[in-house]
């Protein structure tokens, strides 16, 4: 089998989950990872067995590897002289410069959440629109809200070809290993209304109106969403059908919070460490099956985000997509899921 040769561009949060992702399929292979300098970091990659690569292509910033332990084989340039394509985990808003680095080299890109629809004009969540990035040379993964989202309204429009939906996003104060952001003691609503979190699901389905408001609150560990969807006349559903339809769903979780005792997102995560998954990650969506609520027209739900991992998995189906190895988005997620899960025997 043709293996696709994947380099990433930042090991951090994302960058080092997104590089066990890809390890773990057989159609495609990690070429290297970049660091800005040597770290704890830099011993997980070469504990992994991915080649090491700076950042910068600046003499002094490579150089400052040869000091440590770590070996460094080059600069980004280096790196990207050898991949097909490349998964910018950089922190947000570097995409600009790194993407005019990743035009030159001729190397297809995919980015992250923190940057704009605007960078490259073209977005990606696999339910939604998997086959607009086919053979694309640049689009961007949304962020973990977006993919959130993204998830359970897709399939509720694809069954009824419109929905409304307002939204409110409670997100987490920062992530578990961030010791620089807040607020600890406070809740932040975001004052610009609405927020980007909602509209940025019309990014890759356009056909969902949807608006959000946000607020942070002092917690590490996953973000809420409480969503109020309007269904339109004649759209056939139940609140059961709706459990079933997201239960069919890949990438859900539907559980009763009642009977599993499961009722907030501190046992949401527990469930995750309890079954096994690297890091406590849950790359599903998990969604409190007592909490779903048709009435008339009008759905009620609340929904919990893994933050650092529910994106993971889409950017494998990415790479799928723009280097055109399976136009089926559901044939990709499957394979993807299926490899991850062999990969750390779960
Ligand atoms: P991070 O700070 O944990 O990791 C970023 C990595 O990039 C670090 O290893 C850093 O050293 C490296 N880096 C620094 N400068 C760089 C450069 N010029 N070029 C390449 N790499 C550089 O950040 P993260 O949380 O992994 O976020 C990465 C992207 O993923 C952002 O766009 C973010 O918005 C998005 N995202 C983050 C989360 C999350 O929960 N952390 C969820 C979804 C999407």
């Amino acid at each position: 089998m043709v293996s696709v040769k994947v380099g990433i561009n930042g090991y951090g949060t994302i960058g080092k989950r997104v590089a066990d992702a890809i390890d773990a399929q057989d159609d495609m292979e990690v070429v290297g990872v970049t660091k800005t300098g040597p770290s704890f970091g830099c011993e997980m990659a070469v504990r992994k067995g991915f080649d090491l690569y700076c950042t910068s292509d600046d003499p002094l910033m490579v150089s400052s590897f040869a000091e440590s332990r770590f070996e460094c084989k080059g600069g980004l340039k280096d790196l990207l002289s050898i991949s097909d394509v490349v998964i910018d985990c950089s922190p947000g808003k570097m995409g600009a410069d790194n993407l005019e680095k990743y035009v030159k080299a001729g190397v297809k890109s995919i980015f992250q959440g923190g940057e704009k629809h605007s960078l490259t004009g073209l977005s990606y969540t696999s339910c939604a629109n998997h086959s607009e990035n086919y053979g694309a040379q640049s689009t961007r993964v949304v962020s973990c809200n977006t993919t959130g989202l993204s998830r359970t309204l897709v399939p509720l429009y694809d069954h009824c070809g419109e929905l409304k939906v307002e939204c409110t996003m409670i997100r987490r104060a920062a992530d578990p290993g961030d010791s620089k952001k807040g607020p600890i003691n406070a809740i932040k609503p975001v004052l610009k209304v609405p927020s980007h979190h909602g509209p940025d699901v019309m990014t890759v389905k356009p056909e969902i109106e949807i608006n959000s408001l946000a607020v942070a609150v002092p917690t590490t560990i996953m973000h809420v969403h409480a969503i109020i969807a309007d269904l339109p006349e004649g759209h056939g559903l139940s609140t059961e059908s709706i459990i079933s339809l997201w239960r069919d769903a890949p990438r859900v979780i539907v559980m009763s919070g009642e009977e599993n005792k499961i009722t907030t997102t501190a046992e949401v995560m527990e469930m995750a460490r309890d079954i096994g998954r690297k890091w406590g990650d849950l790359h599903e969506i998990f969604v409190w099956e007592d909490a779903v609520r048709l009435i008339e027209n009008r759905l009620y739900y609340f929904q919990a985000i893994h933050q650092e991992s529910d994106v993971i998995p889409e950017n494998v189906d990415c790479v799928r997509a723009l280097m055109k190895m399976e136009k089926n988005w559901a044939l990709s997620v499957a394979k993807t899921d299926e490899a991850i899960s062999k990969y750390y025997n779960i």
